[in-house]
């Protein structure tokens, strides 16, 4: 049993979700937790460390899945919990594909009927009213889609991210952040359980309860089984005019499934992020597909392959060609994990009785930031929802002879999972880094 104001609690990892536990903890009137971190908070490397993410929304009525239920929970928190709610952009959607099987997929998948709230958009002249004029001066060749105007939309997730750690820390949790003083090198494994970390300066940080939550960087600390491929995704930046910022505000996200997405420039720096849609990047994937000691190794890099580049162009071409040609003024890979059915991973270790597990995001993992602590906590003291529990649950069988290279339903690009291994140099974007 845990006592809030006694028991030891060491969270690894101050990203997304492990700022979220954070503040969870300390809500619930924990006095002793503290956080580790090679980065400073936001992490250069944090999934969350990024200006934008979707937030979508989920389907009122008779769906009581878990993934449903965590949206809708998710979702009322960004509207509610002060923390949040400034980030959290309520613009609606335009979802899209082309291919037909694609289109039907989305239909399914989004519930996208009139009485859900969604428009369908079947011709170019249909998605280009979906914007104030000048913005969407593409010919969406092949498109269709729907248009949503209420509920979904995205968040500021940096300043989200940022905002929990703060909060958690102005509450009483010590972030200890930087290298090597919170770099994890492993944990503390002895009689069989787990009783902290040691980080790369040597220091060893003891606790009753430990909560793994260090993304795509988990397996490097603990044998997943194969439970989670880190596998990378492409983000690129192009600056907007002051004119330009100000004709794009409040747009609602537009999103084609196979081509990538886009939301409004952040306010600040006026860049407009857009992601080519592709089923990710690994490092270094095996000759063997299904080679049961594979780990993805997450390699920070602030460029992009230029068939990534490639992608992004094409997909302003069709949507936005004004801004085709225009140079990046940022990228960067962004490391998420994938669990094989792309459902999270919220447990505690079946052999290791004092570790709870928070990872596996499996690219959904950020709308939840307001909520998912909660969650991760309720697992550590024992009172996860049982359907939850068993959603959520460590799952080995899951990933028995993996297949390493599968799309899992992703879309896009050349419809194959790439590697950045086969990427030379010479394949890469050149823009200039951020001083
Ligand atoms: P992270 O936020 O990456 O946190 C991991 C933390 O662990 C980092 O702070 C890191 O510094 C730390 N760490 C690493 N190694 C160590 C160590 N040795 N010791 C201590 N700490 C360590 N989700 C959505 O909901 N909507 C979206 O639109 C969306 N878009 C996405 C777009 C892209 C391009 C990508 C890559 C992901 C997207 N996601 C989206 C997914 C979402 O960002 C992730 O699921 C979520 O951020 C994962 O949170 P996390 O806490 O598991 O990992």
């Amino acid at each position: 049993t845990v006592d809030p104001s006694t028991t030891s609690i060491l969270i690894v990892g101050c990203g997304t979700w492990g700022s979220s536990t954070a503040l969870h903890l300390v809500r619930r009137g924990y006095k002793n937790v503290t956080v580790l971190d090679p980065y400073e908070v936001p992490s250069a490397i944090s999934a969350g460390n990024d200006v934008n993410k979707i937030v979508e929304q989920g389907h009122r009525g008779e769906d009581a899945s878990v993934s449903n239920r965590v949206v809708l929970e998710a979702t009322k928190a960004w509207e509610t919990d002060p923390i949040f709610k400034p980030y959290y952009h309520a613009t609606g959607v335009v979802v899209a594909a082309t291919k037909p099987e694609n289109v039907q997929e989305l239909y399914e998948s989004e519930h996208a009927t009139p009485e859900n709230g969604y428009e369908p958009l079947k011709t170019a002249e249909d998605f280009r009213r979906t914007m104030p004029e000048g913005v969407l001066t593409g010919e969406f060749p092949g498109w269709k889609g729907w248009a949503k105007k209420d509920g979904c939309g995205w968040v500021h997730a940096r300043k989200a991210l940022v905002s929990a750690a703060m909060e958690a820390q102005r509450l009483g949790v010590k972030l200890v952040t930087g290298s090597p003083h919170g770099q994890v090198g492993s944990l503390i494994y002895e009689d069989g359980d787990v009783k902290g970390a040691i980080t790369a300066d040597g220091k060893h940080h003891r606790a009753e309860r430990t909560i793994l939550c260090a993304g795509a960087n988990a397996p490097q600390l603990l044998d997943m089984k194969n439970q989670l491929r880190p596998t990378a995704w492409t983000l690129a930046h192009i600056k907007m005019t002051e004119e330009e910022a100000k004709l794009y505000k409040d747009l609602p996200v537009l999103f084609n499934v196979e081509r990538g997405f886009f939301m409004e420039p952040d306010a600040d720096n006026h860049e407009l992020k857009i992601c080519d849609e592709h089923p990710g990047y690994c490092y270094e994937l095996p000759q063997s597909g299904d080679d049961s000691t594979y780990v993805s190794r997450p390699i920070a890099k602030h460029q992009i392959p230029l068939v990534s580049e490639q992608g992004v162009r094409d997909f302003l071409r069709e949507t936005m060609p004004h801004l085709a040609e225009r140079p990046f003024s940022h990228a960067r890979v962004c490391w998420c994990a994938d669990t094989p059915d792309r459902g999270y991973l919220i447990t505690s270790h079946p052999e290791h009785a004092s570790l709870t597990l928070g990872v596996g995001g499996s690219g959904h993992g950020f709308k939840v930031i307001p909520t998912v602590g909660g969650y991760i906590v309720d697992c550590m003291e024992g009172k996860l929802d049982e359907s939850m529990k068993h959603t959520w649950r460590w799952r080995p069988e899951t990933a028995v002879r993996r297949d390493w290279t599968a799309v899992q339903g992703r879309m896009g690009g050349s419809y194959k999972v790439l590697d950045f291994g086969d990427v030379k140099e010479d394949e890469w974007t050149t823009i200039k880094p951020r001083l």
